[in-house]
């Protein structure tokens, strides 16, 4: 009887923990298509934003993605195939693995039917929920006959473009750690074609490629097999990128903050419907975020919208907040060189007015940086000084270290810049 009773009890509590456990999991669980509205950005820490940012190069970006962009493309033009390849391949170069499929399809335009190619690349093609960004690789059509000169279309949107495959390129090693340790939350980049009105902007005139690929994601199941929930569900927040890389756009530089950045975005979106490549998806429910300066660059359909009227500056700035914010999101944080301890060896050249000591640095960080000894020169406090030291065994790596004299290292992290903080 005893045994039964403690038989019971036992039962008792285990219903009890069990219905607790239902009810605290009905209760929390939400449906994976709803877990965007809850998502949380991480905030990467300085030295982390550093990290980050070490690979981050306007001027390959220049050399290696705008200026092949910066070619005549309107849908069907060689320049278009030249560009599409270009895409596909310095994708297809990257370590982190991208799947690049293209969305091909014909559509009736004022001058006949044209071939069209949309370019969807996807970190990890098995992960449900995808932050996007967008931009479209398409010029704007003007007949030769008309002007001698041939329209660039740098901002419009050359630029947006390279910066995507600049934050793929510069965070490659970041994106791929990141695809496997957070198998439900991926990056995809859309490259649409036809944005741009071949003849005047009308409904049927324009957004060939967005219009088409909004269609054709909501009509293919996602999850692969799912039968209620379609690719639309898997895009957690759409970021299109256009007009970007005109001097002084008016969407605020708050880098490293990105949430001032997303409210001002937000607000500079409410200013009005600027129809442009996210309307097929808003339309459908899908959250958007539309990186467009608001008024629109003075060159804006002109000629002058080229390579020499860009502002470099703007670019490299945008760059970096479009990379931290990417990181936030996908909480893909660069791991950052560490250095786990510090003991200062005799210096032979210590004497009182060239003060200096070997620092023998010993940290976990990449396999170029173990243990490295660097000559400090030290002046006594309050005075401080800025020096390079001798990081040649680190690498490209940056070793930061505030040092007091007598005691230890303050705080440490990493990259490119040589530089050291002895107090
Ligand atoms: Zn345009």
């Amino acid at each position: 009887m005893a045994e039964r009773s403690h038989g019971a009890s036992t039962m008792h509590i285990f219903y009890t923990v069990f219905i607790c456990f239902t009810f605290i999991h009905c209760a929390t669980a939400i449906p994976w298509t709803q877990e965007k509205l809850h998502h949380r950005a991480v905030t990467l820490t300085q030295d982390e934003i550093l990290t980050a940012l070490s690979h981050t190069d306007l001027e390959q970006m220049w050399q290696r993605d705008l200026r092949p962009l910066l070619v005549t493309r309107y849908p069907g033009s060689s320049g278009s195939q030249a560009v599409q390849e270009h895409i596909k391949t310095t994708l297809g170069s990257l370590g982190a693995g991208w799947e690049v499929t293209e969305d091909k399809f014909r559509s009736h335009t004022p001058y006949g039917p044209l071939p069209f190619t949309n370019l969807v690349a996807t970190l990890n093609p098995s992960a449900q929920r995808r932050l996007v960004l967008a931009c479209h690789y398409d010029s704007k059509y003007y007949p030769p006959q008309w002007h001698g000169r041939e329209f660039q279309g740098a901002t419009d949107s050359a630029v947006p473009c390279a910066m995507m495959l600049e934050v793929a390129r510069a965070l490659d090693e970041e994106l791929k750690t990141q695809k496997s340790s957070s198998p439900d939350l991926t990056l995809q980049l859309i490259f649409f074609d036809g944005e741009e009105a071949l003849f005047h902007w009308t409904p049927t005139d324009s957004l060939y490629g967005s219009r088409h690929l909004a269609q054709k994601m909501e009509s293919t199941p996602h999850p692969a097999g799912a039968t209620h929930t379609n690719q639309l569900h898997g895009i957690d927040l759409l970021m299109l990128l256009d007009l970007i890389g005109a001097p002084s756009p008016h969407f605020g530089n708050q880098f490293p903050s990105t949430t001032p950045w997303l409210t001002r975005l937000q607000n500079i979106e409410k200013l009005g419907h600027i129809q442009d490549d996210h309307i097929p998806f808003l339309n459908r429910g899908v959250r958007v975020l539309h990186l467009i300066p608001s008024p629109f660059p003075t060159v804006w359909h002109t000629f002058d919208d080229n390579e020499q009227n860009l502002d470099r500056s703007a670019i490299q700035n945008l760059n970096k907040i479009m990379q931290v914010f990417v990181l936030e999101y996908l909480d893909a944080r660069p791991a950052v060189p560490s250095i786990t301890s510090i003991t200062s060896a005799p210096s032979p050249h210590l004497d009182n007015n060239n003060p200096m000591i070997h620092l023998i640095l010993s940290g976990r960080t990449s396999p170029e940086f173990h243990t490295t000894q660097i000559p400090f020169h030290i002046q006594p406090p309050p005075m401080r000084t800025e020096r390079s030291g001798d990081f040649s065994q680190c690498s490209r790596r940056y070793v930061k270290a505030a040092v007091i004299p007598g005691r230890a290292v303050r705080s440490c992290g990493g990259f490119e810049i040589l530089r050291s903080h002895v107090f």
